[in-house]
């Protein structure tokens, strides 16, 4: 039986706005290939013990779940599967590769100026509401900085983003990457900022 504790309670409850179904579909297809096929009924339970239940079998990657779904999702996952935070972190590396696979080719097409400038739009194909803005894309110091304002989500969430920009942006650079997450607002920050930094 999977309990939500106060604090992820108030957490998942802070977040509005709606995502596509894709984010679970694309985890849940990661999840597959690691613990078998039948994690779908442990997740549905899960979540419908935690009170966020969701029709994980007939869902389609377009239709829009709400985001305190998803952030529910994260601590169901993190439960079934015991998940460390460096576990978390390589699922959103696992799932970024999926999804710049299917979007180009090959990375000798993107830049890092095109990733910076095409990076809330396509924040925007998935999550209906938060800002992605970028500060710093510097090829020469090797540093990208990414803030994600108007956006609760969770602080699971927080860590797989870190995962997920790290792949991204190494499909990019083609050099190991390195990102953290240097403000957050789950510690005091005003917003999530992560610095990415390779060799
Ligand atoms: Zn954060």
């Amino acid at each position: 039986m999977i309990e939500l504790s106060k604090e992820d309670r108030e957490y998942i409850k802070r977040n509005s706005g709606t995502t596509i179904a894709r984010t679970i579909i694309d985890h849940i297809s990661v999840l597959e290939k690691d613990y078998g096929h039948e994690i779908k009924k442990d997740i549905m339970k899960g979540m419908d013990e935690i009170g966020y239940n969701l029709d994980i079998f007939n869902i389609k990657p377009g239709d829009n779940i709400p985001v305190s779904h998803y952030m529910a999702f994260f601590v169901v996952k993190k439960e079934l599967f015991n998940l460390d935070e460096e576990g978390v972190k390589d699922i959103g590396r696992k799932i970024a590769r999926i999804s710049f696979l299917l979007k180009f080719t090959s990375r000798l097409f993107v830049s890092l100026e095109m990733v910076a400038k095409n990076a809330n739009s396509a924040w925007r194909k998935y999550y209906e509401k938060g800002d992605i803005r970028i500060t710093e894309a510097d090829s020469e110091k090797r540093r990208l900085v990414i803030e994600l304002d108007n956006f609760v989500g969770h602080p699971l969430h927080c860590k797989h983003l870190e995962g997920y920009l790290e792949q991204i942006v190494f499909f990019v650079v083609g050099k190991k990457v390195l990102c953290t997450e240097e403000e957050c607002l789950f510690r005091d920050g005003s917003f999530h900022r992560y610095i990415l930094t390779w060799d």
